[in-house]
């Protein structure tokens, strides 16, 4: 076996239908009483469900998380945070809600409890990815991640199918680029490759509970390889595109990843035989496999698709290859823009 180290990362797990119940007993075993309460506008009901279960024992609640983590938004969040006398944050959303969880607390030192609503993996990483000016900037810090994490599999019954589909092949992503991360290693590849199958349920029914009880299991395992080990080319494409051309998130890992796959693929032969083995119908090909999977979840496969513009590409290829980063296989331009030229006509992998 090659040599290799491994790092945990302490955060507590609360899992199960009907967990958000637990949330008192979370908040009382940590010695907190008073929480801020944080949703983005779409999920203010679940954060007024919160306060009902902590019987309106709560700082407040503020409902203006969004996308990419903005200062400015942090700043208002932290302000109301100060004048509420709160001594704890409860994020209850995806990843841009966690985001500002994050934020106030690595600002503050507040205690961060988070309580998913997608499988994006922001709850299990110690990164915060935050946006200045237009400028998005990621950091980690031991310190950035949270404390207890809640997943309770009934908030997620109501995200929405395609929402569902992308958010899985998201936190899917995660663990793709676990299996060839240059610290991998014998731990995290089992999370990886589990998670991976765990996941690949959403496709069976999205409505059905155990299908999404099974998904949020993989979405656990896939967010804590992310949290765990470097990512490369996937992860640095997706950050370029979203960040320059305000691409959505979970949709552009979606198209992106059978690509970058596909491009990673020669130098990776062991990672692509084993995810091979988690796909479903892949018939000894990851590339495949990924793309039967997103023909089933019916996906839109092109970034055109979401307002990227054909002139875009040879500039989304040059900030791809301006700052250097470890990938198992050299990025060079040419065949850079060729993955993004793809990716944006919606062509299939290969
Ligand atoms: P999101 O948090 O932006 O959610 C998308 C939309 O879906 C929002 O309107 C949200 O309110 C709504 N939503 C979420 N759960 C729902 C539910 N169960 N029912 C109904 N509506 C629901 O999307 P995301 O993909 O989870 O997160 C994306 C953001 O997270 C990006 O900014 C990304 O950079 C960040 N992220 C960070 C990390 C990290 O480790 N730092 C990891 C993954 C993602």
């Amino acid at each position: 076996m090659d040599s290799f180290e491994y790092n945990a990362n302490p955060g507590r797990v609360v899992f199960g239908s009907g967990s958000l119940q637990k949330l008192p007993d979370e908040i009382k075993r940590l010695n907190l009483s008073s929480p801020l309460l944080l949703s983005t506008p779409q999920q203010v009901d679940q954060a007024n469900d919160l306060k009902q279960i902590l019987n309106g024992k709560i700082a407040g609640i503020f409902t203006e998380a969004t996308m990419h983590t903005p200062t400015d938004v942090t700043d208002k969040a932290l302000a109301y945070a100060k004048e509420s006398r709160a001594d704890s944050v409860v994020s209850i959303g995806g990843g841009s809600t966690i985001g500002l969880g994050k934020a106030i607390s690595i600002r503050t030192g507040l205690p961060h409890i988070c309580i998913p609503t997608t499988y994006a993996g922001s709850e299990m990483t110690p990164i915060l990815g935050e946006t200045a000016s237009g400028k998005k900037t990621t950091r980690s810090d031991p310190k950035i991640l949270p404390g207890t994490v809640i997943y309770d599999v009934d908030l997620t019954l109501t995200l929405p199918a395609s929402l569902s589909a992308t958010s899985g092949v998201n936190a899917i992503a995660h663990a793709v680029e676990a299996l060839y991360a240059r610290n991998t290693n014998p731990v995290i590849t089992l999370l990886a490759l589990e998670g991976i199958r765990a996941l690949a349920s959403i496709i069976s029914d999205p409505s059905s509970q155990p299908a999404r009880s099974s998904a949020q299991y993989g979405a656990w395992l896939c967010g804590s390889c992310l949290g765990s080990v470097g990512m490369a080319l996937h992860h640095k494409l997706c950050h370029t595109l979203g960040g320059s051309f305000n691409l959505p998130h979970a949709e552009t890992h979606t198209i992106v990843l059978p690509h970058a796959l596909a491009y990673n693929a020669p130098a990776i032969p062991a990672a692509m035989e084993k995810l091979a083995a988690a796909l479903p119908g892949s018939e000894g090909d990851a590339v495949k496999g990924l793309n039967v999977l997103l023909a089933k979840l019916k996906v839109k496969r092109g970034l055109k698709e979401f307002g990227m513009k054909e002139d875009d590409i040879d500039r989304a290829a040059d900030i791809a290859v301006a700052n250097p980063y470890w990938n198992p296989r050299a990025v060079e331009r040419d065949g850079i823009r060729e993955l993004i030229r793809r990716a944006w006509a919606g062509e299939e992998a290969r």
